[in-house]
């Protein structure tokens, strides 16, 4: 299946504008109106493509179950850890989660709601993706 970033032609760092232009440029190129090299469900991909990607927070969501997917295809798990190696730290008031440091300047982030899952027994790990680097790692009790 081919990603988000894929069906617009962009890369994954382009801005909101890039994205904008490429969803128009694939827009005229796809719309059925225009019959022009319709293909069946083109149309839709782009517009399912263009409502996430130009949506900051599902934008994020979206790029870190792109890069947790890209862990378990390339079976790539850096590190494995324990919740007791990660710091407790309050995100922000509503949030309270886990945090480890990567060895990029990034850091690896637990919520604490999937802590409990952990903690609950019912995941026995849980992999988790540096919000900076391509690196993950594997999270157990
Ligand atoms: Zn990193």
């Amino acid at each position: 299946m081919r990603t988000h970033y894929e069906i617009l032609e962009v890369t994954s760092s382009a801005s909101r504008a890039e994205i904008r232009r490429a969803f128009r440029r694939k827009l005229l190129c796809y719309h059925p109106d225009k019959r022009i090299s319709y293909e069946n469900n083109a149309f839709s991909e782009i517009q399912v493509a263009w409502n996430v990607l130009k949506n900051v927070e599902l934008r994020s969501l979206y790029d870190e179950s792109l890069r947790l997917k890209q862990c378990h295809e390339n079976d790539v798990i850096h590190e494995e850890i324990k919740v007791s190696d990660m710091e407790y730290v309050p995100v922000d008031e509503y949030t309270k989660g886990f945090t480890y440091k990567c060895r990029c300047s990034g850091e690896y982030q637990l919520e604490y709601a999937d802590a409990e899952l952990l903690q609950s027994g019912q995941v026995k790990n849980m992999v988790i993706s540096c919000n900076y680097c391509s690196s993950c790692l594997q999270v157990s009790l």
